[in-house]
């Protein structure tokens, strides 16, 4: 008899994190995903400002902004509870299942400007890094979201989770996008190894399936901010690797990583903007940059 191997997947957020930043930036676990499934450059769909609340949003619901209707950082529409994110869709389907949320910008998670972005909510840092809204405060929020969310990864049985970092976003709107941004990104690659590393550890690693699949929500300009129409801005990126992923990835967008995550699960998501990876033919128009890291 053969056991099918139990499902899990993890959607790691990392915020404003641009293209050809995160190209010329040292990042060995993100390449290790590219390497064993797809890294793609994602046109931001024009129903969505390139602003975190909306992109986000779509990732947690698999609708765009038309439906949604978070169309910033501040305002919960009551549109939005409607809309179940993807792990409350997959304990709806399987109810035994088990999931975490895990996020560093408050509102993805608790009732909090724009928020709960995620209809479950989830666990955020004791303290809010966005009061002090400086590196310090945003580096040891994700420290402490990284800690938290490895610990439970190893230890419990999680079946779909998202975790999430901010610090690079906020180092482009405090500093632009020089080496101090690079730096901040490649603190979130490392974070995201002490992840790829709880589940490596995992007791019953063996007898596993895991889908890892890592996003970021828009880009940002030289000086940073974001939130306009450029390239920069609205070129953000999707890399995912696990059993059964289709390798040869070119055109994803943020609404698909809900209909993959169900997909994972053996459930069809219904009614919703995204399908699963592999499904879109071709490269949404405008989505590629040159592979060069051409703004440092
Ligand atoms: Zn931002």
């Amino acid at each position: 008899m053969c056991v099918k191997n139990e499902p899990h997947i993890l959607v790691v957020g990392i915020d404003g994190v641009r293209y050809d930043s995160l190209r010329s930036a040292a990042t060995p676990a993100l390449d290790r995903i590219a390497d064993q499934g797809f890294l793609v450059p994602v046109r931001v769909h024009e129903k969505n400002a390139t602003i975190s609340g909306p992109v986000w949003a779509t990732v947690a619901t698999g609708v765009h902004a038309d439906r949604h209707k978070v169309t910033g950082n501040s305002h919960h529409p009551v549109e939005l509870d409607s809309f179940q994110d993807f792990t409350a869709a997959v304990r709806v389907a399987r109810p035994e299942l088990q999931t975490m949320i895990a996020v560093s910008w408050h509102p993805l998670a608790i009732r909090s400007e724009c928020g709960p972005i995620f209809s479950s909510r989830g666990w955020v840092p004791t303290h809010d890094p966005e009061e002090s809204n400086d590196a310090d405060s945003w580096i040891s929020a994700d420290d402490a979201v990284a800690e938290y969310a490895a610990e439970r990864i190893r230890h419990e049985d999680l079946a779909a989770s998202f975790v999430y970092f901010g610090e690079a976003d906020v180092e482009a709107h405090n500093h632009g996008t020089g080496d101090g941004y690079i730096a901040a990104i490649q603190r979130c690659d490392t974070r995201l190894t002490t992840l790829l590393d709880a589940i490596a550890a995992r007791p019953n690693r063996a007898g596993e399936d895991w889908t890892v699949i890592v996003v970021t929500d828009h880009g940002h300009l030289d000086a940073g901010g974001h939130g306009g129409e450029t390239q920069v801005e609205r070129t953000a990126w999707i890399g995912a690797a696990g059993a059964g992923l289709p390798q040869h990835v070119t055109a994803v967008d943020h609404a698909d990583i809900f209909a993959q995550v169900l997909a994972t699960f053996g459930v069809a998501a219904a009614d919703i903007d995204g399908v699963i990876f592999g499904a879109r033919q071709e490269a949404l128009p405008g989505a590629t940059l040159p592979m060069t890291a051409a703004h440092r």
